[in-house]
């Protein structure tokens, strides 16, 4: 493998020899957080508040990969990569999600002028994204995903694009098109390098074929120690150098490589090359030497600022103030549940109507429409992601709802 720093000393005393990396098969990763018993799923929806308790649970045990900066779930276990039409991460419901998803289609249109093309999602959830390409270019699709659920995105695209209600393997090799995207999909898989190698080996020689992927950036988390955007389901954790180094890995050029949405995703954008090996380096590439910075900054400092919201909401709970949480996702799951402070909050809202009145995984509490909050008039609304606070502070201003907002 070319571009791969040497093996880097990491100062944690955490070296667990027995893990080998799932993105570069080095044997040896440094054990840095743990939270253990938390829901294998965060957005499966439950119908009953039992069914949502007896959620199976499963640990988070990161490790850092001294070799390539990979982070991923030693404990994963892939028998719970179960994702069923009731798997409801879909994130249309917000102008927000929205105003991103069709600036990037808009950007991919015109890059790569997908226009009456055959495009191809892995991944593709809901549709919703596929469907936009679609719509935009004139183009037909095929979407990839076990969650999808043909005919919830209406779009007079619809009869050009063909959902498989399957996970992504090689016998999906026939469905290349002329352009490949994968969004939000890369960090739920175990072994990162084997499906980017598959996508490769789709492709064969046809090089014109642009791969455009999008994943969660983990050098915010560790920076900025948002322990709410690490629960179960993601697996895999990439730094923008990491992501880099594993697709030149499998034969793909990066043609791009950035950030977006607050800087919370990071985007790379790939083309096949003959050769084994591309030794482009993008200028937004760290090192591993600079991840294995970010990892240490974030053990060393990431108990006392959990301790932080451990106090904050005890106290709130102590003068009775009424406090709910915004958003119902994977990030409200790993928020209470790293915490182990699910009593100190009576609910939790989302703008997802698919959502309502069903149960959390692993948290139990009953999913409420924001209308709810015109009765329940909250004290403090803590917000999952800041960057739904002006869209959430709209709404609640045209609700006629007071109260004081938090973002984590
Ligand atoms: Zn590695």
């Amino acid at each position: 493998m070319v571009n791969m720093a040497p093996a880097i000393k990491f100062e944690l005393d955490s070296l667990k020899p027995n893990h080998s990396c799932p993105n570069c098969g080095h044997q040896g990763l440094h054990i840095f957080y743990e939270v253990r018993n938390v829901p294998v799923h965060s957005c499966l929806m439950m119908p009953t508040k039992e069914q949502a308790l007896d959620f199976p649970c499963g640990d988070v045990v990161l490790g850092f990969c001294p070799e390539c900066g990979f982070i991923s779930n030693v404990e994963f276990d892939t028998k719970w990569s179960a994702y069923a039409p009731n798997y409801e991460s879909q994130q249309s419901y917000s102008p927000t999600f929205n105003k991103f998803a069709k600036f990037l289609a808009d950007k991919w249109v015109q890059k790569y002028n997908l226009h009456d093309k055959d495009i191809v999602e892995i991944g593709c959830d809901k549709g919703d994204f596929l469907i936009l390409l679609c719509e935009l270019g004139n183009n037909r699709g095929v979407g990839i995903d076990p969650s999808v659920v043909p005919g919830r995105v209406q779009s007079e695209a619809s009869d050009r694009v063909k959902f498989i209600q399957e996970y992504y393997s090689e016998k999906h090799a026939e469905y290349v098109g002329n352009f490949i995207c994968c969004r939000h999909t890369l960090e739920h898989i175990q072994n990162t390098k084997e499906f980017v190698q598959t996508v490769r080996d789709s492709i064969g020689e046809r090089t014109e074929i642009a791969f455009c992927l999008e994943i969660p950036d983990n050098t915010r988390v560790m920076q900025q120690m948002a322990f709410e955007d690490i629960y179960y389901e993601h697996c895999s954790y990439f730094s923008p150098g990491t992501l880099a180094r594993l697709f030149r890995s499998c034969g793909f050029e990066v043609t791009d490589l950035y950030k977006e949405y607050g800087e919370q995703y990071l985007i790379v954008e790939a083309q096949p090359i003959p050769e084994a090996t591309s030794d482009k380096v993008h200028p937004f590439e760290e090192s591993v030497a600079d991840v294995a910075k970010d990892v240490q900054y974030f053990a060393e400092n990431i108990q006392s600022k959990l301790q932080y919201w451990k106090d904050s909401l005890s106290k709130m709970k102590a003068e009775n103030q009424k406090v709910v949480v915004w958003g119902s996702g994977s990030k409200c799951v790993a928020f209470l549940t790293t915490l182990d402070t699910i009593d100190k909050i009576e609910y939790v809202v989302d703008i997802n109507p698919n959502r309502h009145g069903k149960f959390i995984p692993g948290v139990g509490k009953e999913i409420m429409s924001p209308e709810f909050l015109k009765e329940y008039q909250p004290d403090k609304i803590i917000i999952m992601n800041e960057i739904y606070r002006d869209e959430i502070g709209k709404m609640l201003q045209d609700m006629g709802v007071v109260t004081e907002l938090i973002t984590l």
